[in-house]
């Protein structure tokens, strides 16, 4: 069994873009800038931010943290995408999600310029991602993707399960994952709450993606020997021997599905990190193509 270690191929590809910040620099260019909206005081939200901006500073990006109150109106929350759109000290910017609930979340993400979303949640993109043409690609799957490119994990051909079908994670990844490309040329099944035949499909997979949210929920018996198995999911579980009070947990259980994989992703550390330096290279492309 091979572990895809996210955290040390993501501190390997931050030193990569670090020399790219240099090279611009070099060049009488500013550094990237990357901005990150915050709405509200969700603590795995600030968590996720928090490690977005530092991770800026490691690689020479600036970064900005714009906070607002989780009672701001969506046509407040619009004004300040129109005044990000238009900002030309920022490169890109993400609205870290989920919303509350009194704000339409697709309204915000439409007037999102595509230029500037390195999130790669704008229709525009999505739509070019469909379609293969350049675009910012979501950075949870991009990240599985770059993590299966590093290791060589071979694809073409493969029978690859996707669990759960969100926007953010598993319909781009069934989508990256059936291109005509490497990392890809899988045949993909894409499954999701009313799948009735989860367990047996799970078990015909060369390479399953879990993401569904669930805790352990992928257990041996739903895996064949030798498969490819990457833990999408990120879910805090109460542990007072902890000092934060939690420990995070993904959709695997690792410790009984590990042992029949040749290849398998942590949690924490496999697709967390991956996901991460995804968004800033994202945001060095957007720095490039408005230059
Ligand atoms: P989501 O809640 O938007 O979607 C979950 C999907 O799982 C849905 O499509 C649903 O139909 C499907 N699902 C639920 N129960 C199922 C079942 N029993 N069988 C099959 N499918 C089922 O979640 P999301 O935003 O895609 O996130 C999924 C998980 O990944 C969460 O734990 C989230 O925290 C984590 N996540 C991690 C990263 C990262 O960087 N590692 C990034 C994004 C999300």
């Amino acid at each position: 069994m091979i572990l895809l270690d996210g955290l040390a191929t993501s501190q390997q590809i931050k030193q990569e873009i670090a020399v790219e910040v240099q090279h611009l620099k070099a060049q009488g260019h500013r550094p990237p800038h990357l901005a990150a909206v915050l709405v509200g005081e969700n603590g795995a939200s600030l968590t996720y931010v928090n490690a977005k901006v530092k991770a800026c500073e490691e690689v020479g990006f600036q970064s900005t943290l714009v906070r607002r109150d989780g009672d701001i109106s969506e046509s407040d929350l619009l004004e300040l995408v129109k005044e990000l759109n238009s900002n030309p000290d920022i490169d890109g910017y993400i609205i870290q999600l989920p919303l509350p609930t009194h704000i339409n979340e697709h309204n915000v993400l439409l007037a999102i310029d595509p230029i500037k979303d390195v999130d790669g949640f704008h229709p525009e993109n999505v739509g070019r991602m469909a379609l293969g043409l350049p675009c910012y690609l979501p950075a949870t799957p991009a990240g599985i993707i770059e993590l299966l490119k590093r290791y060589n994990v071979p694809t073409v051909g493969k029978h690859c399960v996707v669990i759960g079908r969100s926007h953010i994670v598993g319909l781009p990844m069934s989508i990256l994952l059936q291109r005509n490309s490497y990392p890809g040329n899988c045949t993909v099944t894409i499954t999701h709450s009313k799948t009735t035949n989860l367990n047996e499909l799970c078990r015909q997979a060369d390479i399953i993606v879990a993401a569904l949210g669930k805790p352990e929920f992928l257990k041996a018996d739903m895996v064949k020997e030798g498969a490819v198995v990457i833990d999408v999911g990120i879910t805090r579980m109460a542990d007072p021997s902890k000092k934060s009070g939690f420990r995070l947990a993904g959709d695997v259980d690792f410790a009984g599905v590990s042992g029949k994989c040749s290849f398998i992703t942590p949690v924490p550390g496999g697709v967390g990190p991956m996901t991460i330096v995804s968004l800033l290279m994202n945001t060095l492309e957007a720095r490039k193509r408005q230059i």
